[in-house]
């Protein structure tokens, strides 16, 4: 007996079960207990692509709170906050894809986390411009006016 078995759609009628079945509890069909553990490994994986997405996303959204705070010239450390972030996410994205990106399956959860990984990619990117070019300009034209 498996301690924790992993849960898994089965392959004809979508319904969850577990690798410990040899017979669909749904549609009766028998189970190869090597497609079900093969199954059950991608399954698990795209439960991971989906978790490390949302990190990813949070991540996302942090460095866009602090590169906006750090637009008001009074608080110098968010600027600190805003390179922090913005590593993290690079790391975070490259992460994602080295372990996910190539993961084949047709799970909702996992095609959701690949949006989402997109999205944070071309938030990061934009996140560039706005950060070490306008973000630096208004900076000085503030000190510029306020002198
Ligand atoms: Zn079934």
């Amino acid at each position: 007996m498996i301690a924790n078995p992993r849960t898994f759609p089965c392959p004809y009628c979508n319904q969850i079960i577990n690798e410990t079945m040899t017979q669909c509890r749904y549609c009766s069909t028998t189970i190869d207990p090597v497609a079900a553990r093969l199954i059950a490994e991608r399954q698990e994986k795209a439960n991971q692509a989906y978790s490390d997405a949302s990190y990813l996303r949070t991540a996302t959204v942090a460095m866009y709170v602090f590169m906006g705070l750090s637009f008001i010239p009074l608080v110098p450390i968010v600027g600190w906050g805003f390179l922090a972030t913005f590593v993290v996410v690079l790391v975070l994205l490259i992460r994602w894809q080295v372990k996910f990106g190539r993961l084949v399956t047709n799970d909702a959860d996992y095609l959701r986390a690949r949006r989402s990984w997109r999205l944070s990619l071309v938030l990061w990117i934009v996140a560039i411009p706005i950060g070490f070019i306008i973000r630096p300009l208004v900076y000085f034209m503030l000190r510029a006016a306020t002198r």
